[in-house]
């Protein structure tokens, strides 16, 4: 039976593609089931991408546990699985005798939690460690990190995917149904209305074991499961993405000083050089709704702009927000991961629930986890030809001299600049056209190039990108898709031409 698996993964975000990866080290048939038609369409691509200390967690919970041995790890993941990480550090920045107070607090608990090197520092100290930042003394983690986001959670999916991992996008699961030794899951495309799923709408998945990684769905799939009750709630985030020039006045993170609850408006360089501002935080129902409203632009600039003072609209190249699932209990109370196997509910199913923040750190360690909870309960062989490197995709922009020599010399198609804001080459975009994920979205190649995510913002090279696109895979302009199912670049032509294929 083709659609048969011993496990199935939902969702294909970094949790779900770390537990993938992990699983992938035994010999086990896995598939993921992935209802957009890429990694990181939701919460994984759409964060802070700060790999935590660990500091800000009750003692003794999970977030605290994966979150500190994430951490840990993340040079040696970052090495193996060849993604962009920079343990730059992080500051958490107060002004008052109650800032003080509460940034002791945190350290102790950080202490506790196992976080290392946190110190507080006088203003003169935190000027040396961020000169452009407003403040009288601050928290410093020497640990703290940031990493890419998109990078992290492809790799985890490709070296998944390398070992024999199947990824299936355009597949949400709608139904799942206990069988005997398993269950049968029914999934069906995006788009596809409400035709009942089934043979006639959808396909159809058997497999004896699941893992419920679908992240801001994770109560609906719960609630599928028969394991009910949980509330998850979202609560959106928005932020603004500043232009590389700004770069070179932030070095770490900046924060400002917690909550026990909220983070508070940051600003973060990133890998690439940007920097991000946000986010704010507003309870939302609707989970697919990513737009960011005007007023809240200007409440992200106007908080972090008393923290550090170089936030100008003519920086500003775009906007996003994430939505994060919090599992609250009945009077609201934000509660720890759930990671749980509910023998007499759902056997052999892992459900996790409430993978909000600092899930991008805890990753690796939960899919340890998730898979040490199936390994308990039933055996499997090493997979002894697992290979845990995997090489991502070597980028122009990033080399010197003599290493921008040696790929032209390698391909001659590093010596075509497709995308002349981020200096992507052609010899890149077609790499990533062969993704070993198979995916064939725009944004799939944005988010592993980083082509159309400078300051014009593909006005260059999209339309070039569009047309490698098309030779690559053999697409119809149709059939070229932006991100999602239906989101097409192309609606018709203007003019025919005879021998050329418009639509
Ligand atoms: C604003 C914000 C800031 C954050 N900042 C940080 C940070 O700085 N550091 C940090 O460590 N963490 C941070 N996080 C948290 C982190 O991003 C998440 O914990 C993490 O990405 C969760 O990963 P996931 O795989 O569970 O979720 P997701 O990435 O959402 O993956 C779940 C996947 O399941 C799929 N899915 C859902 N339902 C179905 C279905 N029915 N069938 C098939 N597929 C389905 C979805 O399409 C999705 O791709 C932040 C989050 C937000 C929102």
């Amino acid at each position: 039976m083709d659609n048969f698996y011993d496990m199935i993964i939902i969702g294909g975000g970094v949790i779900g593609s770390a537990v993938a990866r992990e699983l992938a080290r035994y010999q086990i048939k896995i598939a993921v089931l992935e209802k957009n038609l890429d990694v990181c369409y939701e919460t994984s691509g759409r964060n802070s991408a700060v790999v935590h200390g660990g500091f800000a967690y009750d003692e003794g919970s999970l977030k605290a546990r994966f979150c500190v041995e994430g951490n840990r790890e993340m040079e040696a993941a970052a090495k193996e699985l060849d993604f962009a990480f920079l343990r730059c550090g992080k500051v958490l920045v107060g002004n008052t005798p109650e800032d003080m107070e509460q940034l002791k607090k945190t350290m102790i608990q950080g202490e506790k939690n196992g976080s290392r090197g946190l110190r507080l520092v006088d203003e003169a100290e935190l000027h040396r460690l961020v000169p452009a930042v407003v403040g009288k003394f601050a928290m410093f983690s020497p640990a703290s990190g940031i990493l890419d986001p998109f990078e992290f959670t492809v790799a985890l999916a490709e070296n998944a995917c390398q070992n024999g991992v199947r990824y299936y996008f355009d597949h949400e699961v709608r139904a799942i149904e206990r069988e005997s030794g398993g269950y049968k899951i029914t999934t069906r495309p995006e788009g596809a209305g409400e035709t009942p799923s089934g043979p006639e709408g959808g396909e159809v998945f058997r497999c004896r074991w699941i893992v419920n990684a679908a992240g801001l769905n994770c109560g609906e799939i719960s609630h599928m499961l028969g394991i009910k009750g949980y509330r998850v709630i979202g609560s959106k985030g928005d932020y603004l993405i500043l232009d590389k020039k700004t770069g070179p006045l932030l070095p770490m993170p900046v924060y400002p000083v917690p909550s026990n609850t909220y983070m508070g408006i940051h600003v973060t360089n990133t890998t690439s050089g940007n920097v991000t501002v946000g986010p704010n935080a507003e309870l939302v129902t609707d989970f697919a709704y990513y737009g960011v409203p005007r007023e809240n632009m200007d409440y992200l600039a106007e908080s972090a702009s008393r923290l550090w003072p170089h936030i100008r609209k003519e920086d500003y190249i775009r906007n996003y927000s994430g939505i994060l699932p919090k599992w609250v209990d009945e009077n609201g109370k934000i509660q720890d991961f759930k990671i749980e196997i509910r023998e007499e509910l759902a056997p052999r199913a892992v459900n996790l629930v409430g993978m909000e923040s600092p899930g991008l750190t805890s990753a690796i360690p939960i899919g340890r986890y998730v898979a040490g909870m199936i390994l308990e309960r039933e055996s499997f062989p090493e997979n002894k030809t697992f290979n845990p490197l995997r090489k991502g995709i070597p980028h122009f922009q990033n080399a010197g001299e003599q290493e921008r020599q040696a790929l032209i010399a390698a391909d001659p198609d590093y010596g075509e600049l497709i995308c002349r804001c981020e200096q992507v080459t052609k010899a890149e975009i077609l790499r990533a056209i062969r993704n070993p994920l198979g995916v064939s979205t725009l944004s799939g190649i944005k988010v592993r190039t980083r082509a159309m995510m400078g300051r014009c913002q593909g006005g260059y090279c999209q339309m070039r990108i569009a047309k490698l696109l098309q030779e690559e895979r053999g697409l119809r302009k149709a059939e070229i898709l932006h991100n999602r199912t239906g989101s097409r670049l192309f609606f018709g032509s203007i003019r025919e031409e005879a021998g050329h294929e418009n639509t």
